[in-house]
Order: structure tokens, then C-alpha cells, then sequence
């Protein structure tokens, strides 16, 4: 703990437990009988998309997926598809394939530790805590976004963390983490959610805070950022283009002609043009930049050319 006194630590990780009792939202990953692959799903789904649009597309994956091997048996396309609007689409694809590794190696079970979880395709140190944590009651040092401003503004009176996880962070992390296993799940869970709720990144409500007599950073003054957090811009962006692109081939039962993308949808018959495709043309792309967008698309795996077009992997 940078600023903040060891002594203080026990009463901030129990106030902080309280204010979770009370305030804690009731999401479905988080109940009793949430299996596993449900919590390692979420986890996923929630590394840039927020809870509200996540849920709705949890609970349909669930229903349709209860399990990794239920979604190991379907092509990856169709993970593809149902991921329909989240964003980064590469990650239904690792989801693809950590279920796939979880059917072949681990007798269909979400492995329980660290180790196990970090050896799965696409699952990275963050996620592979979380799941330990949340899923099996691991004590695991989970560092979010959330946590990071959380415990950079209370405990080192900092405005926001630094722009990338240091290990500095990852050693007051591990230092104010409870000892014990349950208390340590709770910490992470009731801090992620202060810094959801609470601490939040633009205008953090003070007033509200179970801690703010405690807090290093009130303490220091409330001092301003030492940088501005970059904004993820999306019109105009490669990441729009490629996002209209897969929102085509969603809603394509068979392949998509390469020449359709490139054609004015004036020339195309009105039947063949579906309303994603009209909003790809709209966006005006230049030719030869949207055919890197499909190149790229390929290249990653969310894409396959077949003879007859452009569609999701089978
Ligand atoms: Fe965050 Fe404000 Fe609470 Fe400090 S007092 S932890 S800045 S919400």
C-alpha cells in the first residue's frame, strides 16, 4: 500500500464487503448456481463490452451452449454469429476454441486452477484469475480496469492508473488482496464492482464511497490525470468497416461474392441487397482498403473465402 497505512487495510476490505452486500448487482454469472463455463462465457464477453449488452447475449449463448462441448460441436462460424454485435469478434473464436481444448483434454470440465485455465487457447492471465476466483472460490489476484482505478486512487492516490498494468501494481494488488480464500473472492468482486458503480473512470461519486474518509487520493487533493486516457474512436475507423463487414456475413445464410462487397449497390438487384450490406456501402469505403479489411478478416480467422464468396468459418 503506497499511501495508505497497513492498519486501515482491515476496516477498508470489510467496509468494502458491506457496501458490496448492499449495493452488489444481481447478475446472473454471479449466482449460486452458475456453472463454470457460464463464469468463464461472461468473463469473456465482458472484457470490452459492458454488462447491459452483454446479458442479454450471455443468456442466449447459455441457453443455446450449456456447455464447452455443446459449442465444441459447431463450426466456430456459428460462434461467430451468435456473437452478433459485441465487438472484438475474435473473441468468439478463442471462446471457440477453449471449448473445444476444454472437450478433448479436460473431460468437458472448466479445469479449476491458474495454471490449468492460462494453458487454454485465448485465456490470458486476467481471465484465467477471474475464472479461478469466481468460478471456484481460488484465491487469484484479479486486476481489472476496475480494480486498477480503484485501488490507484485509494490506496496510492493517483487519479487513474498508468496506461498499462505495471508490476508495482501488481504487488499492491497482491498486498491488499485477503488472505483467506472466501474473503479474497469477496475483495474481488466488491472492488470491481465499487469501480463499475462507484469509482467510476470520468466522475467518480465520492459521496457515495464506503472508503472516502480512507481514501489517498481525497487525501492528496483530488489530483488531476497526468494523462488523458485515449477514447476508442469507432466512425471512420478500421474497426467499423470490419464490424459492417461481419454484420454481412451474419446475417448471410450462404456466401457473400467478393465482387458484392465491391459492386454500387445501384447495380445490384434490390433481393440480394440485405440492410447490413447497405450499411457497409454506405460507409463509401475505398476499394482497395475494404478488400484489406476482407483480406485481414480472412487472416484472423473470422472470415473464409470459399468458391463461391466470402463467409464465416465453418
Ligand atoms: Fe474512488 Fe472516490 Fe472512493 Fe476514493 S473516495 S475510492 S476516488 S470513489
Amino acid at each position: 500500500m503506497d499511501r495508505t497505512p497497513h492498519s486501515l487495510l482491515p476496516s477498508i476490505q470489510l467496509d468494502i464487503a458491506d457496501w458490496f452486500s448492499d449495493h452488489a448487482r444481481q447478475l446472473p454469472w454471479r449466482s449460486a448456481d452458475c456453472s463454470p463455463w457460464g463464469v468463464l462465457v461472461s468473463e469473456i464477453m465482458l472484457q470490452q463490452t459492458p454488462v447491459v449488452r452483454v446479458l442479454p447475449r450471455w443468456q442466449q449463448w447459455l441457453e443455446r451452449w450449456p456447455t464447452p462441448a455443446a459449442l465444441a460441436a459447431e463450426p466456430a462460424g456459428e460462434a461467430v454469429r451468435a456473437w452478433d454485435r459485441l465487438g472484438y469478434p475474435r473473441r468468439a473464436l478463442r471462446l471457440h476454441a477453449a471449448a473445444s481444448r476444454i472437450t478433448e483434454e479436460y473431460d468437458g470440465e472448466v479445469p479449476s486452477t491458474v495454471a490449468e485455465l492460462k494453458s487454454l487457447p485465448g485465456i490470458g492471465d486476467y481471465t484465467a484469475a477471474a475464472v479461478a476466483a469466481f468460478a471456484f472460490g481460488v484465491r487469484a489476484t484479479v486486476v481489472d480496469t476496475n480494480i486498477r482505478r480503484v485501488e490507484a486512487r485509494l490506496f496510492s492516490g493517483l487519479a487513474l492508473p498508468s496506461p498499462s498494468l505495471t508490476a508495482a501494481e501488481m504487488t499492491l494488488a497482491d498486498s491488499v488482496l485477503p488472505l483467506e480464500e472466501a474473503g479474497s473472492v469477496r475483495w474481488n468482486a466488491s472492488v470491481m464492482e465499487l469501480g463499475a458503480l462507484v469509482c467510476t473512470a470520468r466522475s467518480p461519486k465520492c459521496s457515495d464511497c464506503p472508503v472516502r474518509d480512507r481514501c489517498a487520493w481525497i487525501a492528496a487533493g483530488e489530483p488531476e490525470p497526468t494523462y488523458q486516457p485515449k477514447g476508442q474512436p469507432w466512425a471512420g475507423t478500421d474497426r467499423q468497416l470490419r464490424g459492417a463487414v461481419m454484420a454481412v456475413l451474419r446475417a448471410a445464410s450462404t456466401p457473400t461474392p467478393w465482387d458484392v462487397f465491391f459492386t454500387p449497390p445501384v447495380l445490384l438487384h434490390e433481393a440480394s441487397l440485405s440492410k447490413p450490406l447497405k450499411h457497409l456501402h454506405a460507409l463509401g469505403s475505398e476499394p482497395s482498403r475494404l478488400e484489406r479489411i476482407l483480406e485481414d478478416l480472412v487472416k484472423d480467422g473470422l472470415a473464409e473465402r470459399t468458391e463461391n464468396g466470402l463467409a464465416l468459418p465453418a
